[in-house]
């Protein structure tokens, strides 16, 4: 079931939205050669209980992953790409950093990722994290009232193929907003004019994540850190959105 959501309940979505876009800014700025995982993920608790918020990744549990989430962000790094674990790791030059945060403020939930290089970064890499900026930008661009669900996965799944990416179909985007997932799924590759109709008051979160030259995906022994098949390096975007009357509305924007 798709809930739609009155213009007061996208406000408070929007509430949450800033709040996520705050913390992945901070944690941009934080993330430098040298730097924990851990040292992410406590600036990120702290943030949160200071708040007041929820974190939508504490005890979730998946039909994957070997028991519940214990942390309160996904942090995914080189060819990690979904669910990684903060563990004890040092970041070092040139890695590929993954951050994807969900939290939910008095109720309502905004989801958001943002893919950085820490040090000196390759240009692979910087093409592999701009590929999935565009595709993500023209997944929002394409979600309007009127158009369908189609239209979107069609608009990130084009920007993935001029860039010469393979597309994987089993994670991708999904409704949100009581809860971090809801209908509908959102593939990252679709038919334009096919599937749901688009309406006013419909909230997704658009997440194109591609990996530079594969479209499998492996499991860590965790169950939960997904890596690209071939070891090759990986990039991830989202945003919460909100489709209006007037468009779309990124409740995610970054600050
Ligand atoms: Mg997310
Ligand atoms: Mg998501």
């Amino acid at each position: 079931m798709i809930e739609l959501k009155s213009p007061a309940e996208i406000e408070r979505m929007h509430t949450t939205g800033q709040f996520v876009a705050q913390i992945l800014a901070e944690l941009s700025e934080l993330a430098d050669v040298g730097v924990n995982l851990l040292d992410l993920e406590h600036h990120v608790r702290g943030r949160i209980r200071q708040r007041g918020a929820q974190s939508c990744y504490w005890d979730y549990a998946p039909s994957f992953g070997n028991g519940p989430f214990r942390n309160v962000i996904c942090l995914s790094v080189n060819d990690a790409v979904l669910h990684g674990m903060p563990h004890d790791y040092t970041l070092r030059d040139g890695d590929v950093l993954s951050m994807d945060l969900a939290v939910g403020i008095d109720g309502w939930v905004a989801d958001s990722a943002r893919t950085i290089i820490v040090g000196t970064p390759a240009n692979d890499d910087l093409r592999l994290v701009r590929a999935t900026e565009e595709a993500l930008k023209a997944g929002i661009e394409a979600a309007r009232p009127g158009n369908r669900l189609g239209d979107v996965s069609a608009a990130i799944g084009a920007v993935a193929t001029g860039y010469g990416y393979p597309i994987n179909t089993e994670f991708g985007g999904h409704g949100l907003g009581r809860t971090m997932h809801e209908d509908p799924h959102v593939s990252n590759k679709g038919r334009a004019g096919r599937g749901l109709k688009l309406r006013a008051g419909m909230t997704l979160a658009l997440e194109p994540w591609f990996a530079r030259t594969t479209d499998q995906i492996v499991f860590d022994p965790d169950g939960w850190t997904i890596r690209s098949a071939d070891g090759s390096r990986t990039a991830h975007s989202e945003h919460t959105i909100a489709i209006t009357q007037d468009g779309p509305l990124v409740l995610t924007a970054r600050p």
